[in-house]
Formats: structure tokens, sequence, C-alpha cells
């Protein structure tokens, strides 16, 4: 099932569900149309049927696709890159340069997926499957790809992942910040911190959201999941909010608590916040976060 939504001129957000054995996963995409066009963020690779049914919806010739670009190479955004390489051998993959040797050989993006998401991932979500050396564009922080009649800006944006990078739409300013501005959490709209191991960095994470709001997008298009309007409103919660986690899991970690207690902290603080929501999963965020001040004690 998929559905299909113009959110902003020529921008079109494709949102579905995959029936896998034991789930139903969610995945967003963006098609960004020019006179040639763009996919931002592919799913895992049990999505790009799903993904090319939208495109249909579109009546999209998919030879029109120049680059399809995930925002970073975690599987839920950048895991199907391989198969749509080898499904259109014309299009481009438009990755940052630490991402590079990770789609080229999967191996270890395989692994490391493995223990994120359990043995069971290939099942659910298909394997990572590697793209093609001469299909791939290594992008440069500032760079523009060229679409026709319209152009995305490329930018660098570590923090919740080193490889990670956002997109500004010149057209309608909008930008494509991956989960460089956070998860707006289902139901509420607030915007709380997208952190992954390894290798979430807090720092670089405000930093990064103070660098994407001085270029003064009109509107964020997420990742997970969603269109946020209110852009400087947005950016300021998701920064509060990033602190909060931290100074959450540094008490708790110098109270020497466990990975569970600390998780029971931060579901406290996104109910208390949003005033409903009680099924939030904390265990990205715990791991994310106690990594984080771990390395960073470590280098002190
Ligand atoms: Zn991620």
């Amino acid at each position: 099932m998929v559905k299909v939504t113009e959110v902003a001129d020529g921008i079109y957000h494709i949102e579905g569900e995959a029936k896998t054995p034991d789930t139903r996963d969610y995945m967003v995409s963006y098609l960004v149309r020019g006179q040639r066009a763009a996919l931002i963020e592919t799913g895992p690779t049990n999505h790009g049927p799903l993904i090319e049914d939208g495109l249909r919806q579109l009546k999209l010739d998919l030879k029109e696709l120049a680059y399809i670009i995930p925002t970073h190479i975690h599987i839920d955004h950048g895991g199907g890159a391989g198969w749509w390489a080898r499904k259109l051998p014309d299009v481009k993959i438009v990755l940052h340069p630490l991402g590079v040797p990770h789609m080229i050989d999967p191996t270890r993006l395989n692994a490391s997926t493995k223990m994120a998401f359990g043995d069971s991932f290939e099942a659910r979500y298909g394997a990572i499957q590697p793209v093609p050396p001469g299909q791939v564009h290594t992008v440069s922080d500032g760079e523009s790809l060229s679409l026709g009649g319209r152009d995305l800006q490329v930018f660098f944006t570590p923090g919740h992942a080193p490889h990670h990078i956002s997109l500004m739409d010149s057209r309608t300013k909008g930008l494509f910040s991956g989960e460089a501005l956070g998860i707006p959490m289902e139901g509420s709209e607030i915007p709380f911190p997208a952190c992954a191991p390894p290798a979430f960095d807090m720092e670089q994470y405000i930093a990064t959201a103070e660098r994407l709001r001085r270029l003064g997008p009109s509107v964020i298009f997420y990742s997970h999941d969603g269109v946020g309007r209110d852009v400087s409103r947005l950016i300021d919660l998701v920064e509060f909010h990033t602190r909060a986690y931290g100074a959450i899991i540094e008490g708790a970690v110098k109270g020497g608590e466990s990975p569970e207690q600390m998780g029971n902290r931060l579901k406290d603080y996104v109910f208390k916040t949003t005033g409903k929501i009680t099924d939030y999963s904390p265990e990205m965020a715990v791991s994310g976060f106690a990594l984080y001040f771990k390395r960073k004690a470590e280098k002190k």
C-alpha cells in the first residue's frame, strides 16, 4: 500500500507500508521533480517495489530519475540504494564521502544492521545490496545538484551520523532534513532528537541544527515523518529536547543506572512533554547518548 501526496511545488511525499513476515514497516521517501527528478530516501530494499508503485501513480518515467539520494546509509534511509542502482543503470546514487565505501561493499553495513535490528533483518527488510562504483556520485559540502528548473543544494549535517547530509530545494526553500532536525513524535508533532548508536554526537547535532536554521528554510521535510511549517519553533524544540535528553542520560550514567532505568526516564520525559505518548521506544536514544558520553569521558 502506498500513498502519494504533493507537499510543495513538484515535491511529493511517498509513504507506504511493506508487508513483511513479522511486521508492517513504515517508510517515507520524497520525489523532487524538475526537468529531471530526484528520489530522496529509498527506505530498505524491500520498499523498492512500493516506491516504484508511487512513482507510477505520478506517471513518472523512471528514465527521468537522475539521482537517488539517501540522507545517510542507515537501512531505513539508504538500504535500497543498491536495489535502485541495479534497476536503473544510468541513475547516480548520491553519497557523503564517508558513506561511499560501505555502499560499494555493504558487508560491514549488513553486519552492523544485524546488530541493531537482529538476525531476522534480512527477512524483514531485504539485505543491503552493493552500489556499483561507477554509479556513485560522491558529493561535497555546498554542492548543487541540478534537476533542470531547480537545484538541490547539499549540506553536510553530522550529529545523527558522521556521513549524514541534508538538502535544500532552490524553488521552495524546502529542507530535506533526514534525521538532522529530529523526529516529530507521531500525534504530537514535537520533534525529539534522532539518536542512533554508534556515532551520535550531541554537540555536532546541535551545531548542525543551528547551521540549518541559518539557511532560512521555509519548510522542513522530515524523513520520519511529515512536513513542518513552523520552522524556527521546530528547531528551537529539537535543540531543547536534545539538551534535555543529554542531561537525563548524563546524570543517569553518573548514577550508574541500567539502560532500562535510563529508558524509563526518557519515556517519562516524552510522556510529560507530549501529555499523551506512552509507547515511545527509548532504546536507540539510550544507547546513542550513552555511547556518546562514554566516548567523551574517554577523551578527557
Ligand atoms: Zn539514521
